[in-house]
């Protein structure tokens, strides 16, 4: 049973053996090592409990955002796996990078610099730009760079795909040429891919990929096993006559009627308000409909199908996964995932 029927906090239940799963398929698409990208709480899902379940599976890099993620990483995983820090260096970042043996993906020659004056012997890992203009050595930056920086060894030289889940998008060809070219004679591992790029086919993978939101149940891998079910408690029900409204703005108006359940969640806890009316919340095997604004803590539902007032409902799961989600809202997986807030309990099965 989820917490959530016990308490006005609404429960994740996170499912680690469909993220072993998930990892395992994305790890069987390739010849090549497969790391886990765990940035951002491992998107949202916690990233001690995930990173500790892909490391019992057999992962053995991870990747952070900034270096403050690799703190408890660390923690938990002991001192074996690699975490890859993707900001790279920065100047306040030098020790915590020694002392929890993080490496820093240098991006930029100021890092480059950085990284030779204060810590020349620490492992650390290369991005190149090409082509997406966010982060790394861009080709004439190497260019100048390339004698000194590959004689040090990186751990990895890696780049970005921009468009990689659109496999059509000429960008792909354009950047993995690019790689290629800024690559060639280097002895490193060389890194691509992230979801989108693992599915574009072998030309893409080199020697490690570095999935994220495939491994979370999310577009563009189609074939995931959905991950999160979220299950909301019922604080409140009514009945609404024909003509009175309900929430903010008056927004809506019951034409008969109607039983409402307040359910105790909202926008602060990542349900967004542009889901508007297309989002539905499900009790008993029904789908009830949103009624009204979605308002910072609660939601109201139409639950009149239902034969009794339900004590908890379920906003996402197989039913309703995080890519349908996300298109109602007019954004993708990756924000509604992130965006899911600190207040649910999360609660994980399996593993
Ligand atoms: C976030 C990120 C990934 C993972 O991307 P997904 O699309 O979630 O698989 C891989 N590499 C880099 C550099 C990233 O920033």
């Amino acid at each position: 049973m989820p917490l959530s029927v016990l308490m006005a906090t609404g429960t994740m239940l996170i499912d680690l053996d469909a993220i072993i799963s998930n990892w395992l398929s994305l790890d069987a698409m390739s010849d090549c090592e497969t790391a886990a990208v765990v940035k951002a709480s491992a998107y949202g899902l916690g990233a001690v409990r995930v990173a500790n379940a892909l490391a019992e599976t057999g992962a053995r890099k991870f990747f952070v955002a900034v270096a403050e993620e690799g703190l408890e990483l660390r923690g938990n995983l002991g001192p074996g796996p690699e975490i890859y820090v993707l900001s790279g260096l920065l100047e306040n970042d030098l020790n915590m990078m020694r002392d929890l043996y993080l490496t820093p993906v240098i991006n930029s020659v100021e890092q480059m610099i950085r990284h030779a004056e204060a810590m020349q012997d620490h492992p650390f890992g290369l991005q190149f730009d090409t082509g997406m203009n966010r982060l790394g050595l861009e080709p004439v930056e190497w260019q100048a760079l390339r004698d000194v920086l590959s004689e040090q060894n990186p751990a990895i030289v890696m780049s970005h795909l921009a468009c990689a889940d659109e496999p059509g998008h000429e960008m792909n060809e354009k950047q993995l040429r690019l790689f290629r070219e800024m690559a060639y004679g280097l002895q490193a591992p060389l890194s691509l891919s992230n979801t989108g790029g693992i599915l574009l086919g072998p030309e893409y993978h080199f020697d490690l990929t570095r999935p994220g939101i495939g491994v979370y149940g999310g577009a563009p891998f189609a074939d995931a096993l959905p991950v999160v079910e979220l299950h909301l408690p019922v604080i409140q029900c009514r009945t609404v006559h024909s003509g009175e409204t309900i929430g903010y703005g008056n927004s809506y108006t019951a034409s008969r009627d109607i039983r409402v359940a307040a359910v105790s969640a909202g926008y602060a806890d990542g349900i967004f308000r542009s889901l508007g009316q297309n989002a539905e919340l499900f009790a008993d095997g029904h789908a009830c409909p949103i009624a009204g604004r979605i308002s910072m803590d609660i939601i109201c539902v139409d639950i009149s199908e239902l034969s009794e007032d339900p004590d908890s409902m379920q906003f996402m799961g197989s039913m309703q996964g995080i890519d349908l989600l996300a298109d109602h809202a007019g954004t993708i997986g990756y924000e509604l995932l992130t965006s899911l807030g600190s207040r649910y309990v999360r609660q994980y099965i399996g593993a």
